[in-house]
């Protein structure tokens, strides 16, 4: 499932072959895309529209228009959007819309799941529809360690649970949070209320370290996720934790653990990542598990 890191390359390889440019055809095939409107009536709403911008807020597209009016697409599961010149489309059974711009090429959407979104808001819409549904973008100046401390505070909720929803801050997924736990040191099942100001503070960091470091890889491929000129991202290379179990742990050699949080898999590695303080579990293993701690080491 596309996160932040894979949504932003989307949209920077999309900014260029989409600013200025007008909508000149729109052909939407599938219903569930706009639903419960008309793909036709969309399809003719959209046709005449120049492209002012191309922004991200989350995991969501936002084409800007000169009109005012913003066309938001989420690609949910399996979405993705392919730039082609003109008539370089090849035939595909899971395209479910074509836009053709002014200068002839393509811009085709295609969704295996069919669970992605083509939402058409008017100007003034776009700000309390996405207020409604998003907290801070996380490599945004908005998102301080406070800002996420007090996202976090008197939640019950395992931090892995608090981090996917989208109202805590934008963006993160099921891949990112485990990288960013593991980056941070934090056990996914830690209620996210009993983080302390250090945790918060290397989750934060985590976060934004777990995200670029996407972001320069142009995301993960794992299965249906390509970049718009049908590339591959490369961040599965990089994984430390995600669908790692059994695997040692790049830190300390430890096979990662694969446990289930909030109905989704998750990965983290059970030395690196203790159920209680940090820096309690770092004093227990100085104290007392020396040996356990130097075998690991040697399997490194
Ligand atoms: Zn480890």
């Amino acid at each position: 499932m596309p996160e932040l890191p894979e949504v932003e390359t989307v949209r920077a390889r999309l900014e260029p072959a989409l600013v200025g440019r007008r909508f000149v055809r729109v052909r939407i095939d599938d219903p569930r895309l706009v639903r419960p409107l008309e793909p036709r009536e969309v399809a003719a709403e959209l046709e005449g529209e120049r492209v002012a911008a191309v922004e991200r807020r989350g995991k969501y597209l936002v084409f800007r228009f000169e009109s005012g009016r913003v066309l938001l697409i989420h690609l949910r599961m399996t979405g993705s959007l392919r730039h082609a010149p003109g008539g370089a489309l090849q035939d595909d059974p899971h395209r479910r819309a074509v836009v053709t711009l002014d200068d002839g090429s393509d811009v085709a959407y295609r969704d295996v799941r069919r669970f992605g979104t083509w939402l058409l808001v008017e100007s003034g819409e776009l700000d309390p529809y996405l207020a409604a549904r998003l907290g801070e973008e996380p490599l945004g100046a908005a998102f301080t360690t406070t800002a996420l401390r007090s996202r976090l505070a008197g939640r019950r909720a395992p931090v892995k649970a608090a981090l996917l929803d989208q109202r805590t801050l934008a963006g993160m997924g099921n891949i990112y949070v485990d990288e960013a736990l593991w980056r941070a040191r934090l056990h996914p099942l830690r209620p996210a209320r009993e983080l302390d100001a250090n945790d918060v503070r290397r989750l934060h960091t985590g976060i934004r370290r777990a995200l670029e470091a996407g972001i320069a890889r142009q995301g993960a491929t794992l299965r249906d996720y390509a970049t718009p000129d049908g590339g591959r991202g490369s961040m599965q290379e990089e994984f430390k934790v995600y669908g790692r179990d059994g695997e040692p742990c790049v830190r300390c050699g430890t096979p990662i653990e694969k446990i289930r949080v909030a109905g989704r898999g998750t990965w983290f590695c059970p030395s690196c990542q203790p159920l209680g303080p940090v820096e309690e579990a770092q004093a227990a293993s100085r104290s007392s598990r020396r040996p356990s701690r130097s075998s690991s080491r040697s399997s490194l």
